[in-house]
């Protein structure tokens, strides 16, 4: 894996594709800066050397050039801001503006360029404009894990430009060896939670990780075709009835090769989706026509915070309840202090793929896992056991 330890930034030029995607409210202010935050290990390590930097991104999904609101300016305050030196903007990312600016500057500077997706050509991958793009830099650092899973021109053919001279930032960095450290060369028992609203989204990363793990927990709405596939009652709750087939299969399989599967025993139902719903626990495989399964019960808590505190690794993937509705979030809220206990205790905790980022930040256990991705998406691919462009253009 080549980084930027491999390489002596003084008095060159760092083209970095990094992920200032972040989300802006109506006065175009930076509401969650936690992407900007991530890049600045990398930019400040090149800059320490000697180095400059020219960053590039994109932001939102704009119709064309000049889509204002999404425009990479509203982002230079809070960069600026974060990196401690002054960020100098470019209202484009190719052509001569760039050039009059790129080519005069100096160790230490930092330059923003425009959204690259004011070019339909970036998430075309084009030859031409990457080529362009190119010309930025004498390195090219991919620290863009969130857009990793993209073969868009400044993720991945950029790199065509930088024969030796291409290398991953320290997000990137961090992002892959994380993840090698859940999948290739975990401290075993290896527990996986798997949470969210369907098998079906999840059925890539079940196969993927079924012969490197001891223990999978089962939670969210996923359970309700499990418990249905093994003849229990469901009631009103989520279920794919079209996957029943295969949530045995997938039990059978994880039987053969010696791994525990674990399904709540008890949960949480409701008689309406909402937080204003009338309540009962109920055992899992008996849930009242009616009712719903919104969380898992006290009983289930207990027993999977048991299982989580006895391994080394952990995996924590999708929510085990509705918990963006307070009623249904203590299921969660208690997955993520065993996890937070397991890591205090000597495990390596890994949280990644949607959700379960968001309930992590959400109820504040961001500091206390091992790691929480940057990368939805691209995380999710990586679970799946597929290879990332961005990441196959430098290795
Ligand atoms: P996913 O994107 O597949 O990880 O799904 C996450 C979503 O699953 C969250 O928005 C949760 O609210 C939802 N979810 C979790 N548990 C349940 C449940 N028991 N019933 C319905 N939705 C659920």
């Amino acid at each position: 894996m080549k980084t930027i330890n491999d390489f002596n930034f003084s008095g060159k030029k760092a083209l970095i594709r990094v992920d200032f995607n972040v989300p802006l409210n109506e006065n175009f202010e930076v509401t969650d800066d936690t992407r900007i935050v991530a890049a600045k290990p990398t930019i400040d390590a090149i800059l320490a050397q000697g180095g400059s930097v020219v960053l590039m991104s994109h932001l939102g999904r704009p119709k064309a050039k000049g889509d204002d609101k999404n425009s990479l300016r509203h982002v230079v305050s809070k960069a600026t801001q974060i990196l401690g030196v002054p960020v100098t903007f470019v209202a484009d990312c190719i052509g001569d503006e760039v050039r009059a600016v790129v080519s005069k500057m100096k160790a230490g500077e930092v330059v923003l360029l425009e959204n690259l997706r004011y070019y339909p050509e970036e998430e075309a991958g084009d030859l031409e404009f990457s080529k362009k793009l190119s010309e930025w830099g004498d390195i090219y650092v991919n620290d863009a894990f969130g857009t990793a899973h993209r073969a868009h021109a400044s993720t991945t053919i950029v790199a065509q430009f930088f024969k030796d001279k291409a290398c991953f930032g320290k997000l990137m960095e961090k992002e892959l060896a994380s993840i090698a450290k859940v999948l290739k060369t975990p401290e075993r028992p290896v527990v996986a939670i798997l949470g969210g609203s369907k098998v079906s989204s999840k059925i890539g990363i079940i196969e993927n990780i079924l012969d490197k793990i001891d223990h999978l927990i089962i939670g969210g709405g996923m359970t309700y075709t499990f418990i249905k596939a093994k003849g229990g009652k469901v009631g009103d709750s989520i279920c794919e009835n079209d996957r029943l087939e295969l949530a045995l299969q997938i039990l059978d399989k994880a039987e053969k090769m010696g791994v525990k599967v674990h399904l709540p025993l008890d949960i949480l139902a409701a008689d309406s989706f909402s937080n204003d719903a009338k309540t009962q626990i109920v055992p899992v495989d008996e849930i009242p026509d009616g009712w719903q399964g919104l969380d898992i019960g006290p009983k289930t808590e207990i027993a999977f915070s048991f299982i989580i505190m006895q391994c080394k690794t952990i995996l924590w993937n999708g929510p085990v309840g509705v918990f963006e509705m307070p009623k249904f979030a203590k299921g969660t809220i208690e997955m993520g202090n065993a996890i937070a206990d397991a890591t205090e205790d000597g495990a390596f905790s890994l949280v990644g793929g949607g959700d379960s980022v968001s309930a992590v930040k959400q109820f504040g256990f961001e500091n206390k896992v091992s790691y929480v991705s940057t990368g939805g998406g691209a995380m999710l691919e990586m679970l799946e056991g597929q290879t990332l462009p961005g990441v196959a253009a430098i290795v």
